[in-house]
């Protein structure tokens, strides 16, 4: 279990996000991390080990202005617990947070390395951004990227990213995690639960 949140909006996205995360501790708390972008694609990544209290002092000495971004509470199950292993991953292009677990992450490295990635964290999150960036590259279009990866990959995920190039856009996608979309006027969040959403929007969409 971990816990996503994303913005997408007019406002500042990294307190929502740091909000968010703290409400949604309870589903894992031995890393957190937020990445936000600005409308110049400038990504700004955070990552911390241990609780999101920690994240959020080097938010305190890394303020931005982005107003999209992603974020992650983990709860580990392939990595032991440590910045390294902490989401957001980034590979190319691609940032993504992800709830679950990817069985057949092994094969899919393997197929990757094969095509001359290289792999900074144990996780199986960072192999799914791999995949999504490897086809991503080859298509140039970030849904059909995604749509294909997740065809390749057998496990449980709850997921949420973007891509540098696609600063105004997050996609999300779920199976076997839990995922909702909370609509505000002029912003969208994202989240495992609706207790991040209090204090935001009570109109949410439970995604099937
Ligand atoms: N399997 C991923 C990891 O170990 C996600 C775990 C989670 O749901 O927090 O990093």
């Amino acid at each position: 279990m971990c816990g996503i949140v994303g913005y997408i909006g007019e406002k500042r996205a990294q307190p929502i996000l740091i909000s968010g995360l703290k409400r949604l501790e309870y589903r894992g708390y031995d890393s957190a991390g937020i990445a936000t972008i600005d409308g110049k694609s400038k990504v700004t990544l955070l990552r911390a080990k241990g609780k999101v209290a920690e994240l959020d002092e080097k938010v305190t000495t890394h303020q931005k202005q982005d107003t999209v971004g992603i974020g992650h509470t983990r709860w580990a199950t392939h990595g032991e617990p440590s910045k390294r292993n902490a989401h957001p991953h980034h590979v190319g292009e691609i940032y993504l947070v992800h709830n679950g677990i990817i069985e057949n992450y092994q094969d899919l490295k393997e197929m990757l390395v094969a095509h001359d990635y290289d792999f900074k964290s144990d996780t199986d999150t960072e192999v799914l951004t791999a995949l999504i960036d490897y086809l991503y590259k080859d298509s140039s279009n970030l849904l059909a990227a995604v749509a294909g990866a997740l065809k390749m990959v057998v496990g449980a995920y709850g997921i949420a990213l973007f891509a540098e190039e696609n600063p105004d856009e997050i996609l999300i996608a779920r199976k076997g995690s839990p995922l909702i979309v909370g609509v505000g006027a002029g912003e969208v969040f994202i989240a495992s639960d609706a207790s991040a959403l209090v204090g935001h929007t009570d109109q949410v969409i439970y995604l099937h």
